[in-house]
């Protein structure tokens, strides 16, 4: 964990206040530091190690958060992953929903657990939240972690079980890389924000797409764990020991010694220059010289892109667009720099489903 945030007071402005930032309960300084600085609503996700005492660790960092910030987090029981993740839907504990109102949280998050290709399971966790939601008084948020496949397998389905639901629903997708570099699974997952209930949780910065496309909150991962949910056998994430930075140019996390190596063979300025609240104009390979620095870049980052898009009168567009925009740019930097700097691939899934005009 860096040193505490310096002071940066950028608070989200009013657009952007669906998208919320999603932190590892162990990651609670960080956490509350994003909060403060940026105002992004948080969304604390417990241990997925059942040997941590998950809820009454994820209870404990909900009442440290609220001490320090004031505010109320979301809180993800986060159940649906890890090696011990529990499978299906079924065993929603109430006693736990009822702690959340209980905590102030201010949407109640069920604890369903991974559904990997069965869609019956995805009904029965829907049904589930309707159950809860019927003897709550606050809104409560289906919690569906699907593996990505089933997406593009079981569209259909999906778009008319969400369709007809009276909750809305938490959307997180397993995938031992990126989800959204499917094609199809972006395809659906555009069909299925139509729906105008959909919240992707644990997202990477295809979330921005999500709010422009009519997601009514998303929220968006600090680590690579948190920015999808890792197949059960799988752990990831990122083994540097160098930082993730935030590359604005090419809308991708790269390890900081990559920007370096690549800064000093691909010298192209406006690449470099990063408009965020804390480079403030100045290259990234020279702003950020500490971990520090990465955190408070990388969520400026965010911020300044997600109102870039959400600003614009077209946001769908305006998303297209910044996806065109870092595709071609990565293609540069990877001609000057070499392998490591491939496009994202969900930057051709998004510009795939472009429409040839995209309609009001
Ligand atoms: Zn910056």
């Amino acid at each position: 964990m860096p040193e505490p945030l310096a002071p940066l007071k950028t608070p989200v402005p009013s657009a952007l206040r669906p998208l919320a930032i999603q932190a590892s309960v162990e990651n609670l300084d960080l956490a509350v530091g994003l909060h403060l600085e940026f105002g992004f609503d948080i969304v604390l996700t417990a241990s997925s190690d059942p040997r941590r005492n998950p809820y009454a660790t994820l209870e404990a960092a909900s009442r440290t958060f609220y001490e320090r910030t004031g505010s109320y987090a979301q809180l993800d029981a986060n159940r649906y992953a890890g090696p011990n993740r529990k499978m299906g839907a079924s065993d929603l504990r109430v006693d736990w929903a009822q702690k959340q109102i209980q905590l102030g949280a201010p949407l109640i998050l069920t604890d369903a657990g991974y559904i990997d290709g069965d869609i019956a399971q995805v009904r029965e966790a829907i049904a589930s939240a309707e159950e809860l939601q019927s003897i709550l008084d606050k809104p409560v948020l289906a919690t569906l972690a699907v593996a990505a496949p089933m997406l593009r397998n079981f569209r259909t389905e999906l778009v008319d079980l969400v369709g007809n639901s009276t909750v809305s629903i938490g959307l997180a997708l397993g995938h031992a890389a990126d989800p959204l570099s499917s094609i199809q699974v972006v395809g659906a997952l555009i069909e299925l924000l139509s729906l105008g209930k959909v919240h992707p949780r644990r997202i990477d910065l295809s979330g921005i797409g999500a709010l422009a496309f009519g997601a009514p909150g998303v929220s968006i991962g600090t680590t690579a764990t948190l920015r999808h949910v890792y197949p059960a056998k799988k752990g990831g994430g990122n083994t540097s020991q160098w930082w993730s930075t935030l590359v604005p140019g090419t809308m991708s996390w790269r390890t900081h010694d990559k920007v370096m190596d690549a800064a000093s063979t691909f010298t192209d300025h406006h690449f470099w220059q990063c408009g965020c609240d804390y480079c403030f104009g100045r290259a990234i390979s020279i702003a950020i010289q500490s971990e520090a620095a990465a955190v408070l870049h990388n969520f400026a980052t965010i911020k300044s892109l997600a109102e870039r898009v959400l600003s614009s009168p077209d946001s769908r567009l305006s998303w297209f667009e910044m996806c065109q925009h870092a595709q071609t740019y990565a293609y540069e930097v990877m001609s000057e720099s070499g392998p490591g700097w491939e496009p994202q691939d969900y930057l051709g899934a998004w510009l795939s489903n472009k429409p040839v005009r995209v309609p009001n």
